[in-house]
């Protein structure tokens, strides 16, 4: 597509869509067939805590598995979905399969689902959120809705009214890519967030820049002091694992504890069941 400004004249001369007009449109098709038929996939990335490592749940990250152009990651196709309905379906989408997975995992593990800001303020979210809890049998404790500052930024009745209905429930609030947005502090008076997501851009820089460790430090200092819960994300190497959790960050999350990956499937699952089952019954019969 072009990208020299002379779409404009284009537009203006013959009526019709600009080539970037057309991708979008072609896009938005192609997501549309995505979502009615089974082209999109959560992948999980482990939470972990620093300070021994242990698991304490998943991101759940969007990919679509494009029937010709491969695997494209969220950034490829979620802006948009953001241009229309499709914010709506694909939200509903990723809430219900992150909750009936989530419900199938170990009880003591938490699922943490990205919200668009769009579908927060949308009419009937905290209905959604309840039904996906209902019909997957997954403890609203635990279920943490992920939201960026920007969401924040216009706040309006509607966000803090879908908000204060799921948060009454039991599901909690993360604040995503947390100091990279323009209202964090707002964002922090205004909505009962219970974690604050460090954003990558610091941790990456946090080892080498005296000036981003000491903002780091800042923002840790302000999330325990609110009696926040602190993730970093996008940690790479245990040099920034080790400077965080001696700064008193307690969570993390990164390439370094592991990629975003798909889970095994239900059916692989419950089929590996079955087969350590037969495997105990033979065991039993040749011991008889
Ligand atoms: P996010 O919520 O901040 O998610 C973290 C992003 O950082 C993910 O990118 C993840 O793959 C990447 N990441 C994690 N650890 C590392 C690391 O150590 N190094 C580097 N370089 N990257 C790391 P991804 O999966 O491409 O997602 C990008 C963004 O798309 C997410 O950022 C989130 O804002 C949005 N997104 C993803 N899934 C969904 C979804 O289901 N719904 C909505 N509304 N947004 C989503
Ligand atoms: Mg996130
Ligand atoms: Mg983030
Ligand atoms: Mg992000």
């Amino acid at each position: 597509a072009k990208k020299d400004g002379s779409r404009a004249r284009i537009e203006v001369h013959d009526g019709g869509l600009t080539e970037d007009e057309v991708d979008l449109l072609q896009l938005e098709t192609d997501l549309r067939r995505a979502l009615d038929g089974d082209e999109l996939r959560l992948f999980y990335q482990p939470i972990v805590s620093l300070a021994d490592e242990t698991l304490l749940g998943y991101e759940a990250l969007i990919r679509w598995q494009h029937p010709t152009r491969g695997l494209l990651p969220p950034g490829a196709f979620l802006d948009a979905a953001e241009n229309n309905r499709l914010t709506s379906r694909l939200g509903a989408w990723v809430l219900r399969q992150a909750c009936t997975d989530a419900a199938g995992w170990p009880a003591g593990l938490r699922v943490h689902v990205n919200v668009s800001a769009r579908h927060l303020a949308e009419e009937g979210f905290s209905e959604l959120v309840v039904a996906a809890l209902d019909e997957s049998g997954l403890p609203p404790e635990r279920l943490e809705l992920e939201i960026t500052e920007s969401t924040a930024l216009f706040a309006a009745e509607a966000t803090l009214q879908a908000v204060s209905e799921v948060t009454a429930r039991g599901v909690t609030l993360a604040l995503d890519d947390f100091g990279t947005g323009y209202s964090a502090i707002t964002a922090l008076h205004r909505l009962p967030i219970h974690t604050v997501k460090i954003d990558r851009s610091f941790v990456a820089d946090v080892v080498t820049r005296p000036s981003t460790a000491a903002l780091v430090q800042g923002l840790l200092n302000l999330g325990q002091g609110m009696g926040l819960q602190v993730i970093a994300e996008g940690i790479e190497d245990l040099e920034q694992a080790d400077w965080l959790r001696r700064h008193g960050c307690a969570m993390a999350q990164g390439y370094a504890f592991g990629r975003p990956a798909p889970l095994p499937s239900r059916a692989e699952a419950l089929m590996a069941e079955v087969l350590v089952e037969q495997a105990a019954e033979e065991a039993a019969a040749v011991l008889e």
